[in-house]
């Protein structure tokens, strides 16, 4: 028998279980450790709450969970509650799948400012994360900015701009409905520090934004390169220019306007105690393709701001971490330790990338140590004997259930689920 600790439940971590219960069959014992007792990671906490056909990918994972020698212990932080080398003591491979959950900085004055977020934050908050609840993002002045152009830029200008009509059939959490209802935006701009060839927005996504009810998007022809460039671009961006130079030509009778400014880059943020404006400096591509400044100026006015640039890895004390990720070759960390997903190669890809990502590392695992070999490494049962000596209540696989069933229960019409948004009510739920 061979013992596994995947840390982190969200996909990187179940592809990993789904494809080591592959190799092994019923020779290994997988445990799947979450600081919460709710699991899924990004699913439940990024992936947007009117995009539930994408959340639907958690069925596949709870049928890993719901598998023999497969485990889900939650409310266990590992770098707190247990270390990751008293997890190399107790089972044979440890693999970090711990996601990218903090915000990259923008690095500019002002950036402190009250009503300056981190799309981490903002997504955060609207998706139930704990973290988060109390975020209260102002949504009483006209003017929101977006900086980015990636999906998590898009993600936020369109949640912004919905109806509480569009937010039908979403888990989106009341907390964030109400806000969100009443708010007074009606301008997000998003600003893009290259131009509309540079973009990390995918089709489906984009095209979203010319089908809101009361939104539109506004573009500048005089952004984009002549059609015939357009020609070179991979097909999956060539959609997306496409849908942008569609947009230059929409004009639409709806109270909000999603503006994309090009060729934009922000170089401080100002306000007297609270954003006000942002100061944004022309740019124009250099021969390499960044973005340069041509010393052109302009504010915009403000009242948040939300940077959608990136994520970063949290540390783990005495596992090797360099530019926001785990130092590994190929996933591999060190002996035993190996890192998937966000963890291992940084914020970039579909959901799906990481399943490559998952058997590549069980691949190596199980060339290392032979599906028909055996240890006495002791796995759960040692780690729950610590657990329980240092008074952690590790929850599993059925208090998740129990948990989903009074989320479930708590539904208001037309919502799969209410989502708990405190740490302390998930266990309330579970009666703790
Ligand atoms: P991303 O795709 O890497 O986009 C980040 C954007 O931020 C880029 O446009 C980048 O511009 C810009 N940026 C970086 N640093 C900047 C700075 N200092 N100033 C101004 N702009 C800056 O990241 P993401 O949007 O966070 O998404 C993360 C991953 O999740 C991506 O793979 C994404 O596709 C995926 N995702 C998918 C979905 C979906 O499928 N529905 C939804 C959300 C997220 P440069 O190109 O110039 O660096």
């Amino acid at each position: 028998m061979r013992h596994f600790a995947i840390v982190g439940s969200g996909p990187a971590g179940f592809y990993t279980a789904e494809a080591l219960q592959r190799a092994y069959g019923e020779n290994a014992r997988i445990d799947i450790i979450d600081r919460y007792p709710v699991p899924y990671g990004l699913i439940r906490f990024g992936v947007a709450p009117d995009h539930q056909s994408l959340k639907a990918v958690s069925k596949r994972y709870d049928k890993v969970a719901e598998s023999a020698g497969v485990d889900f212990i939650g409310n266990v932080s590992v770098g707190e509650n247990v270390s990751v080398a008293e997890l190399l003591e107790f089972y044979d491979a440890v693999v970090l799948a711990t996601g990218a959950p903090h915000d990259r900085k923008l690095g500019i004055p002002g950036e402190d400012l009250a009503g300056v977020l981190g799309s981490a934050e903002f997504v955060g908050w609207y998706n139930g994360h704990p973290q988060f609840a109390d975020l209260d993002p102002p949504l009483s002045g006209a003017d929101a900015i977006v900086v980015g152009n990636g999906n998590v830029a898009l993600d936020c200008a369109r949640i912004l701009s919905k109806t509480r009509n569009e937010f039908e059939g979403s888990d989106i959490v009341g907390h964030a409905l109400e806000a969100l209802d009443a708010s007074a935006v009606r301008t997000v701009t998003i600003l893009g520090r290259r131009g509309p060839h540079q973009i990390a927005m995918t089709p489906k996504e984009l095209g979203e934004l010319g089908h809101l009810e009361a939104a539109f998007p506004v573009v500048d022809p005089a952004d984009f390169p002549p059609v015939e460039a357009d020609e070179a671009l991979e097909p999956g961006l060539r959609k997306s220019v496409a849908l942008l130079r569609g947009f230059c030509d929409l004009t639409a009778d709806k109270p909000k306007r999603i503006v994309f400014d090009f060729f934009a880059r922000p170089v401080a943020i100002e306000g007297d105690g609270e954003v006000e404006r942002i100061v944004v400096e022309r740019t124009r591509l250099d021969e390499s393709g960044a973005a340069k400044g041509t010393g052109e100026t302009y504010a915009l006015p403000a009242s948040l701001v939300i940077s959608a640039i990136g994520y970063s890895t949290s540390p783990i004390a005495d596992v090797p971490f360099e530019n926001g990720k785990f130092v590994n070759d190929k996933g591999r960390i060190s002996d035993r330790l190996y890192a998937v997903g966000w963890a291992r190669r940084g914020p970039s890809g579909t959901i799906g990338t990481n399943r490559p990502d998952g058997y590549e590392v069980a691949d190596q695992i199980a060339a290392a140590m032979p599906p028909e070999s055996a240890s006495d490494r002791k796995g759960v049962e040692a780690l729950k004997q610590l657990l329980a000596s240092r008074s952690v209540m590790a929850t599993d696989y059925d208090d998740w259930r129990k948990i989903e069933a009074a989320e479930t229960a708590q539904a208001r019409p037309g919502s799969p689920r209410e989502k708990f948004v405190r740490h302390e009510h998930w266990l309330d739920a579970l009666g703790r």
